[in-house]
């Protein structure tokens, strides 16, 4: 070790220990991994008994009782991903191609993925500096300027020509966003809000779990989500005909009928398995465990960052977040990919955000705003190893 250490090296240094402390081991650490042990073993293993494995399970049904107590939701239909319960989600919005669909640019990839899925543009507007999710006053501010009503009521885009058919937050690292006051916005347009909660699972604000607000909203149990069932996702909403809708189209449009083979539309192979519901029942059963654990490691890093004058992420005023990723912002982004790099290299794991969307190659032709927040946040932040600290 040089005498003189970078402010970069210190920085990466004390925090490669503090990691290494905070999860006891010399080892490399993860970012966050699935934490499966024998429930999860039994629970597939009785699927696999069964004979049970494919989408027709009772497992289904019964992982998305679950997930209905959890949410609050009045139903829940189980999908195979988490994007795949934004394509349902969108297409069942009446997303058409050549709409457009107002969301964040900083997001993972899948929520822009599903708009296009639908034959839409993604609108990328700013999110808010402290809840890191769609600002309310972007979307505000970005209607009021671009949108008007056509004659049989659709708000159009008057730079474009297009549709403007829903609005799709995100909340990012499983912060709930400011979503009563984003659906006041969409109200005076009449969009649809949809929110994508894939990182979200256990998170509440003012009283309501994440995506309670809109008429319908995702979730994701991908391996690195709160819980996971190997691939997984949901879509929740209070609507019966939505859900019935959403439910028929997952599972190839096929009607109702004891032997015939008859779909009523375009469907999807969408459902969930009950091979993952399985495994889903029972990581949803040590999920308070696991909410727990991710608190009280987020107070303790929070006290680090605070210590070393570094600004943590903050749940926002309101909410009780899950926690699902902690995070800190360093000076700039050439701060952020010196510690990204000595800290991957010293084998504590740690991520910058996405790259936001409207960078990304496929979506530089998409309308955006200034994306001054996103910016801000993208060049700073720094998510770090946040796995329960529970046994497998
Ligand atoms: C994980 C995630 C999804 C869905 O991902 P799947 O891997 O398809 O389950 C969607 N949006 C966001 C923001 C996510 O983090």
């Amino acid at each position: 070790m040089p005498l003189t250490l970078s402010a970069a090296e210190k920085l990466s240094a004390d925090l490669t220990s503090f990691v290494r402390s905070l999860y006891d081991t010399e080892e490399f650490i993860p970012l966050h991994i699935p934490l499966l042990g024998v429930k999860e073993a039994k629970a597939v293993a009785g699927a696999i008994e069964s004979g049970m494995i494919s989408t027709v399970g009772p497992q289904v049904g019964e992982f998305e009782e679950k997930l209905k107590e959890l949410t609050g939701a009045g139903y829940v239909v189980a999908s195979v991903n988490g994007t795949a319960a934004l394509h349902l989600a969108l297409i069942t919005a009446d997303v058409k191609p050549g709409d457009e669909v107002i969301t964040q640019a900083l997001t993972f990839v899948a929520t822009a993925n599903a708009i296009s899925y639908c034959g839409a543009e993604p609108v990328f507007l700013d999110v808010d500096r402290g809840t890191m999710s769609l600002c309310p006053d972007a979307v505000a501010a970005f209607l009021d300027e671009n949108a008007e009503r056509s004659d049989n009521g659709a708000v159009i885009n008057k730079r474009s020509g297009r549709r403007i058919a829903a609005c799709l937050p995100m909340h990012t690292n499983g912060h709930p966003g400011d979503m009563l006051r984003l659906a006041e916005v969409c109200a005076k347009w009449d969009l649809p809000l949809i929110e994508d909660a894939a990182e979200a699972l256990g998170s509440f604000r003012d009283g309501k779990h994440a995506g309670r607000v809109g008429r319908v909203a995702t979730l994701s149990f991908n391996g690195n989500k709160i819980i996971s069932t190997g691939q997984g996702g949901a879509v929740i909403t209070d609507d019966a005909e939505l859900a019935g809708r959403i439910r028929h189209i997952a599972a190839v449009a096929k009607e109702q009928h004891p032997w015939r083979f008859q779909h009523d539309q375009i469907g999807y192979n969408y459902r969930l398995p009950a091979l993952n519901a399985a495994l889903g029942i029972a990581q949803l059963e040590r999920l308070p465990a696991f909410l727990e654990s991710k608190r009280i490691l987020a107070q303790e890093y929070t006290k680090w960052f605070e210590a070393q004058g570094l600004e943590p992420v903050r749940e926002p005023e309101g909410a009780k977040s899950n926690f699902w990723f902690n995070a800190f912002f360093t000076e700039g982004a050439k701060m952020r990919d010196a510690v990204l790099e000595a800290t991957n290299k010293a084998g504590v794991m740690t991520r910058p955000f996405w790259d936001p969307m409207n960078t990304l190659r496929q979506y530089q032709h998409c309308h955006c705003d200034e994306l001054t927040n996103t910016k801000w946040l993208f060049d700073r932040l720094i998510n770090v190893p946040s796995t329960p600290r529970v046994p497998k």
